[in-house]
C-alpha cells in the first residue's frame, strides 16, 4: 500500500492541448478514489500520468514521498486495469491471471498458490481451466482484475473497468470491486463518468471538468455542500434543478410563482439586486402541498415516471422546468396542477455569473 501526492500536475500533449490544470491532491494509504466527470475532462489522462504512461508535463507526483515523475510503469508499482480486459484469448483462466508472475520468473509452486487465492477472492475458483470465450462479461472483467492484484503492488488503477457490462452486471461487479478493495485494502483510483459508480464506491470524489478539478470531498459532501452549479447538477440522479433568473425586490419568478430568494442570501441579498441568480433545488426534497418554512409553488404536471419505489414528475411553470421525486401513492395526474414546497434550509443558491454556491445562511423559522 502507498501514498500517493499529486503536486500542481499539468499536461500538455505535443499538439498543444492543455488536457490537465494544476491538479493537486493527497491520496492516503488504502484509500479509494474516484476521478468522475464528462467525458473528455482528463480523467484518463490524469490517470495514465499516474501509471506512468503518459509523461508529466508541469508539477511533482510522489509516492510514499518520494519523486516518482522520471520512474517507468513497472518501477512505480501500479497495476491497471483498463475497460478493454484484454486477455489472451488462447490461455485459461489461470494462465491468464498468471501471465505477470510467469513472465518474471515466479516459481511454479509459488504462482498456483497465488492464482487459487486470487481466484478465491474473485469467484473464479470453478473456472480456472476455461477460456475466455467460454466466459461471461463480468467473469471476463474479474478475470482481468485478478491479473492485476495478483501481483503485489502499492497503488491499483482502473480506467471506466465496468464500461463493457450491461446494467445488471456493472451492478453486481461494482459491490464486488468494493469488496475486493476492503479484501485487498489496496490504495486505489477508479475513473468513471458515472455518478452513481463514483457515489457508491468512493471514499474521496474528485470531479472534474474541461481539465479542471471541480471539487474534492466525500460522496456525502458533494453531494450537500456543492461547490459550483456543475458539481451540483453532476452528483443525484435525476439532477438537481436549476431556476435561473434576475432579483428583482429579493425575488426571482418561476412560471406565475415568485421565488423569495432574500431570506437565504441575507446580508448579501442587497448585492444581488438586479443580478442574476441559478436557484437549486433536488428533485427528492420537494413535498407535496404547503409545508412550512419553505418556498411555495404552483405547476402543471406534463409527466410522470413510475420507478416503483418513487415517481418523477415532470413539471412545468410557464416556460420554466422541473423534475419532483414524490412517493409513488402521491402520483399526482398528468395536466393535472400541484402544488408544492421546497423547504428554504433546501434550497441552493449560486451566483449567476461565476456560478459559484453563495454561501448559505441559516434559516429563521417564520
Ligand atoms: P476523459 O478520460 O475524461 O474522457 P481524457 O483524459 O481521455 O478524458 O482526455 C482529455 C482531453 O485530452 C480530451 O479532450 C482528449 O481529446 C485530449 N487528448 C487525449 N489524448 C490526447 C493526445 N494523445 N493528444 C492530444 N490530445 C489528447
Amino acid at each position: 500500500m502507498a501514498y500517493l501526492t499529486l503536486k500542481d500536475i499539468n499536461k500538455i500533449y505535443p499538439n498543444g492541448y492543455h488536457a490537465v490544470h494544476n491538479f493537486n491532491l493527497e491520496i492516503d494509504k488504502g484509500e479509494f478514489i474516484v476521478f468522475v466527470g464528462p467525458s473528455g475532462c482528463g480523467k484518463s489522462t490524469t490517470l495514465r500520468m499516474i501509471a506512468g504512461l503518459e509523461d508529466i508535463s508541469n508539477g511533482e507526483f510522489l509516492i510514499d514521498g518520494k519523486r516518482a515523475n522520471e520512474l517507468g510503469p513497472r518501477e512505480r508499482e501500479v497495476a491497471m486495469v483498463f475497460q478493454s480486459y484484454a486477455l489472451y484469448p488462447q490461455m485459461t483462466v489461470f494462465d491468464n491471471i498468471a501471465f505477470g508472475l510467469t513472465l518474471q520468473g515466479v516459481d511454479e509452486e509459488v504462482i498456483e498458490e497465488k492464482v487459487k487465492k486470487t481466484a478465491a477472492i474473485l469467484g473464479l475458483t470453478d473456472y480456472l481451466d476455461r477460456l475466455p470465450r467460454a466466459l461471461s462479461g463480468g467473469q471476463r472483467q474479474r478475470v482481468a482484475i485478478g491479473r492485476a492484484i495478483i501481483r503485489k503492488v502499492g497503488v491499483f488503477l482502473m480506467d471506466e473497468p465496468l464500461s463493457n457490462l450491461d446494467a445488471k452486471q456493472r451492478v453486481t461487479m461494482r459491490s464486488e470491486i468494493a469488496q475486493i478493495h476492503r479484501e485487498t485494502g489496496a490504495t486505489t483510483i477508479y475513473v468513471t463518468h458515472d455518478q452513481t459508480e463514483a457515489m457508491t464506491l468512493a471514499d474521496r470524489i474528485v470531479v472534474m471538468k474541461d481539465g479542471y478539478v471541480q471539487q474534492i470531498g466525500t460522496p456525502y459532501e458533494l453531494y450537500h455542500d456543492p461547490v459550483n452549479v456543475f458539481v451540483a447538477g453532476f452528483i443525484g440522479e435525476p439532477p438537481m434543478n436549476f431556476i435561473r433568473g434576475t432579483v428583482k425586490g429579493g425575488k426571482i419568478p418561476f412560471g406565475d410563482n415568485i421565488l423569495d430568494v432574500a431570506a437565504r442570501l441575507g446580508a448579501k441579498a442587497g448585492q444581488y439586486e438586479d443580478r442574476e441568480i441559478v436557484f437549486g433545488f433536488r428533485p427528492e426534497a420537494i413535498s407535496l402541498g404547503d409545508q412550512d418554512n419553505a418556498c411555495h409553488l404552483k405547476a402543471q404536471v406534463e409527466l410522470t415516471e413510475m420507478l416503483g419505489d418513487n415517481t418523477n414528475v415532470y413539471i412545468t411553470a410557464g416556460e420554466d422546468k422541473a423534475i419532483l421525486k414524490v412517493d409513488p401513492h402521491d402520483t399526482p395526474d398528468i395536466d393535472s396542477e400541484i402544488t408544492f414546497s421546497i423547504p428554504f434550509a433546501d434550497v441552493y443558491l449560486f451566483d449567476g455569473e461565476t456560478e459559484r454556491v453563495i454561501e448559505k445562511v441559516p434559516v429563521q423559522s417564520r
